[in-house]
């Protein structure tokens, strides 16, 4: 299967090209010819599994070909996705993907000024990308107008339920037209989703990408750990291991913050993304990480949703995440379009409760490794503690304590010399 075999215009072939891309990806395989036929879908999918030149494609042929009788330029294909990061990124591949179109396009989102938004959207744009709050002011303002549009791609629309857009989603699709075509993107397809999407998709195509299919390439291991030892050990494997690019996870805003502080002491150059933090710092922090000045981005999240990040080799879970899908969707930061990479979860005895409601949704045990001298705390009962392999590894120590040999596993054969080290306090 090639790009060539879904009948694009030369225009986006072109662009497919220069990207470096051969082959579609799964997501690209199913959910093209379907959008191309002007059908509504409902895809599971991920950021990471190719998706956003899944819809872009299609979307932009689609508006290629219908000619439009509108004197000026309305906006016919609107985007909604629940970040201003993931909001940016899509609008950068519409973009890249249609410049060899005649085909104007930007993007909205809040945090930033308003004014630069309102006189380009003024000037009239085919494809506009939003994050829902701000779009809803712009059309409130009667700025943007939506009576045009024939596409509406809602893009992470579980996050942006999660989030609580709902209701500035359902005001912004009472402006659409009926008549339109709809494409849904969901990580997950939980029950607000499914009654969400009865009521705006017309007889969708169901697009599924199976679950390990985007976390493929992703070696996930868990460290147990003392909760006080957390840091230490971050530190040790970002030094040991000579990371040069890492996204860790926090659990709140706070948490993110402190992280960024304490490492920094240890003389390890990180930021920290999420909520609190204005745009244009938000925006610094990313371009920071992407062009390599910042080793270690800290992420909420929130705020690391969608985030699109060229060749991220380590993703570390400093807390798991409370819900279980978000750690599908963090690992799913690494291993990207057929990349190999490392998901490490920092566990302490508290989270283990966490980590099973983790291993029931991937179906799978993920594999322990305890680092020497960076000890597993038993929260107090030896049998707490118990840790499970995966089949043919070996289980490791119980209240291990510094100094003592740690578990090998052979999902992690390179670990071996490198954990012998002791660790850097
Ligand atoms: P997405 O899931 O849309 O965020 O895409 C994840 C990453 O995969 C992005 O960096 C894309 O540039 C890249 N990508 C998308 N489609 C392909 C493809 N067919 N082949 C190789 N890389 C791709």
């Amino acid at each position: 299967m090639t790009f060539e075999n879904f009948g694009l215009c030369d225009e986006l072939l072109r662009a497919v090209h220069d990207q470096g891309y051969d082959t579609p990806s799964p997501v690209q395989a199913q959910a093209i010819p379907i959008v191309l036929q002007g059908k509504d879908i409902m895809a599971a999918a991920q950021t990471g599994t190719g998706k956003t030149a899944g819809f872009t494609l299609p979307l932009l042929q689609r508006l290629h070909q219908a000619k439009s009788d509108h004197g000026r330029r309305p906006i016919r294909a609107l985007i909604l996705t629940p970040t201003r990061e993931l909001a940016a990124q899509i609008a950068e591949s519409v973009r890249v993907y249609g410049k060899y179109l005649p085909v104007r396009s930007t993007v909205v989102f809040g945090g930033v000024g308003i004014k630069p938004q309102i006189n380009t959207l003024r000037r009239g744009v085919d494809v506009l990308v939003a994050t829902p709050g701000r779009l809803l002011d712009l059309a409130n303002q009667k700025i943007a107008h939506l009576s045009h549009v024939d596409i509406l791609v809602l893009d992470e629309a579980d996050r942006m339920l999660d989030m609580g857009f709902i209701h500035d989603i359902r005001k912004i699709l009472a402006m659409l037209p009926k008549k339109r075509q709809t494409l849904l993107f969901s990580a997950t397809f939980s029950n607000d989703i499914k009654r969400l999407a009865k009521g705006i998709l017309h007889q969708p195509v169901l697009v599924e990408i199976a679950r390990n299919e985007a976390s493929g390439q992703v070696t996930q291991v868990v460290h147990p750990v003392g909760k006080s030892s957390k840091r230490a050990l971050l530190s040790h494997l970002i030094r040991s291991q000579a990371w040069q690019q890492v996204l860790v996870f926090t659990r709140t805003k706070h948490g993110a913050n402190r992280l960024t502080e304490q490492l920094g002491k240890d003389g390890i150059q990180a930021a920290a993304i999420h909520g609190n933090k204005s745009q244009t710092a938000r925006t610094k922090a990313l371009a920071g990480f992407k062009q390599g000045e910042i080793r270690v981005l800290v992420a909420t999240d929130i705020a690391a949703r969608g985030l699109d990040i060229d060749q991220l080799p380590h993703v570390v879970n400093y807390e798991l995440p409370n819900v279980p899908e978000d750690y599908v969707h963090r690992i799913g930061r690494t291993g990207r379009a057929g990349r190999s990479g490392e998901a490490m979860s920092l566990v302490c005895h508290e989270e283990m409760k966490l980590l099973r409601s983790i291993e029931k949704l991937i179906g799978k045990q993920v594999t322990q490794v305890e680092i020497e001298g960076f000890a597993a705390d038993t929260g107090g009962s030896e049998e707490e503690t118990t840790t499970r392999p995966a089949p043919n590894h070996r289980a490791p120590r119980r209240n291990t304590s510094r100094g003592q040999r740690n578990t090998r596993s052979t999902n992690a054969p390179s670990r071996r010399s490198r954990n012998s080290a002791r660790p850097a306090r």
